[in-house]
């Protein structure tokens, strides 16, 4: 952060998985951009604390919370606890996990179960507990909501995780359908959906298999989680997307 960017405190921003990947680039985007950042991380104790360490370095306002989102409990501490951070204003809905490479031949229920507890259960949780603070219907002064879909919800990634894929349909499913419910209520609900971007979500790829990939994407190139923060926080912020809810944002090179 400059010496001559505003102090501005634009309230508390959530963002689930925020330890690392597109989580930790949009928190350091938000830091930046004066908001308030709640990092919500499940283990990586030492990446959040790092990063809530060069934030304030920075001049921003963060703190890290461990919670398993899993865990509707977890989830209502985590908010408890952002709570004493300052008002609610924004929600981005990151937390994901691939729940595993595997053809449909030979998924497992508990991998279909974690898959979902993860990226919709927890997303639905979350955005719940965010209108509950920020709709005008229940006194609040409305914010934005930002979940992270996928390409995936439109491509069906076939032959590697489709039980993942199926994730994110409903995730965008989810973002219109809540968009249109707090619509009058000062709430925008939006989605950005990642392409290919380089983060350890792929840590189980083959080295050379992203390049690989990347040849297949127009912009000849895989992204980067900075690439994603940026759509997010277009997105989060009102002032720069104050007429825009119930969107799905590609963030994909054109692929
Ligand atoms: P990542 O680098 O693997 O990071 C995942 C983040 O989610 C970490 O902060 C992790 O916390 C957190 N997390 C996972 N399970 C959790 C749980 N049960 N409770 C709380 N936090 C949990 O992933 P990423 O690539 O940045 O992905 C972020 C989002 O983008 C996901 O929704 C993913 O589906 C989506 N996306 C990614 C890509 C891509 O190519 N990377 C493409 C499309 C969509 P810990 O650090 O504590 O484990």
């Amino acid at each position: 952060m400059s010496n001559d960017s505003p102090a501005r405190n634009r309230g508390v921003m959530m963002i689930t998985g925020g330890s690392r990947g597109i989580g930790a680039a949009t928190a350091r985007l938000a830091a930046e951009r004066g908001w308030t950042v709640a990092i919500i991380y499940r283990d990586r104790l030492h990446d959040a604390q790092a990063l809530v360490a060069a934030i304030t370095a920075e001049g921003g306002r963060a703190q890290a919370i461990a919670a398993d989102v899993a865990d509707e409990s977890e989830i209502l501490r985590a908010f408890a606890e952002a709570d004493r951070m300052g008002p609610l204003t924004a929600l981005v809905n990151n937390a994901g996990v691939s729940g595993g490479a595997s053809r449909v031949e030979a998924v497992t229920a508990s991998q279909i179960d974690q898959v979902f507890a993860v990226n919709v259960r927890a997303a639905m949780l979350c955005a719940r507990e965010a209108v509950r603070r920020m709709s005008t219907r229940h006194g609040g002064k409305g914010g934005a909501i930002v979940n992270v879909g996928s390409a995936a919800s439109q491509l069906g990634s076939a032959g590697v995780w489709v039980h993942y894929a199926a994730t994110k349909g409903a995730i965008d499913t989810m973002t219109i359908g809540l968009a249109k419910e707090v619509a009058a209520e000062g709430i925008r609900v939006n989605c950005v959906r990642p392409g290919i971007i380089d983060t350890e979500i792929h840590a189980f790829r083959p080295p050379g298999q992203l390049e690989q990939m990347a040849k297949g994407v127009p912009m000849a190139r895989i992204g980067t989680p900075d690439e994603v923060a940026q759509s997010i926080l277009w997105l989060a912020d009102g002032e720069l997307s104050p007429y825009v809810t119930a969107s799905l944002i590609d963030a994909r090179g054109g692929f």
